[in-house]
């Protein structure tokens, strides 16, 4: 089983290929082919969820496909989103007194948030983390009141997809390096009971999924840990 130092050295590798993919792809991809840039953006998504769940030796089930598959489809989802943003929230916000100028942009603001709230719930289905609930869903808020505010200039959509994927990432990441310290030492990564020889999937004191993988009974108690 990888020690404490090597999960932690490989998730700031995770941390800065992700990145470093999305700054590439927001750079040299999405400019050029929005399309072919918003699959990659999903897909490096679906790859660092995935190295963090490997990391944190996340168990395999539908409630960790779903966010998988759920941000590798960004690319398929964003687009249908947005141009119902346009198309149907936009005239209709047309009614709340708005410039007419602000319209798309707060319809689009709109569609992200929307997109945000279901990206933070999967990734929560995954991960079981509040932390990352809360993480994804203000990140997102933050890129959406940038889009209203900025209109979505090149410069503002570089840096606010080097900055969601970065944050998102390193929630991820952060989360994972915990499990992986929690399923070590066979405790809950939500409340720390003793979940050693559990035999179903609740933790016993907080009730919550036990998501990742208990250590082996064969391994003995774990190491003393301070009251
Ligand atoms: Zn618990």
């Amino acid at each position: 089983m990888p020690g404490e130092s090597t999960v932690a050295r490989s998730a700031v590798g995770v941390w800065l290929l992700a990145v470093l993919g999305a700054a590439a792809t927001a750079h040299w991809v999405l400019p050029f082919d929005a399309q072919a840039g918003l699959f990659a953006l999903g897909l490096l998504c679906m790859a660092y969820t995935l190295a963090a769940f490997g990391l944190a030796r996340r168990t395999a089930g539908l409630t960790a496909l779903l966010p998988l598959a759920w941000v590798a489809g960004f690319g398929m989802w964003l687009p249908i989103a947005q141009d119902f943003g346009a198309e149907t929230l936009a005239p209709h916000i047309g009614s709340w007194g708005l410039p007419q100028s602000l319209l798309e942009p707060v319809a689009y603001a709109m569609v992200l948030l929307a997109g945000g709230v279901a990206t933070s719930a999967m990734l929560y289905l995954g991960t079981g983390s509040a932390a990352v609930f809360w993480h994804v869903l203000v990140l997102t808020g933050l890129v959406a009141g940038a889009s209203i505010s900025h209109q979505d200039t090149p410069t503002t959509t570089f840096a606010a997809i080097i900055a969601w994927h970065a944050g998102a990432a390193g929630s991820l990441l952060r989360w994972a390096t915990h499990a992986a310290w929690a399923s070590r030492e066979g405790v809950c990564t939500r409340c720390g009971e003793d979940i050693r020889g559990v035999s179903n999937s609740m933790c016993p004191s907080c009730k919550g999924a036990l998501l990742c993988s208990p250590p082996a009974r064969k391994m003995g108690p774990p190491k003393d840990r301070a009251a």
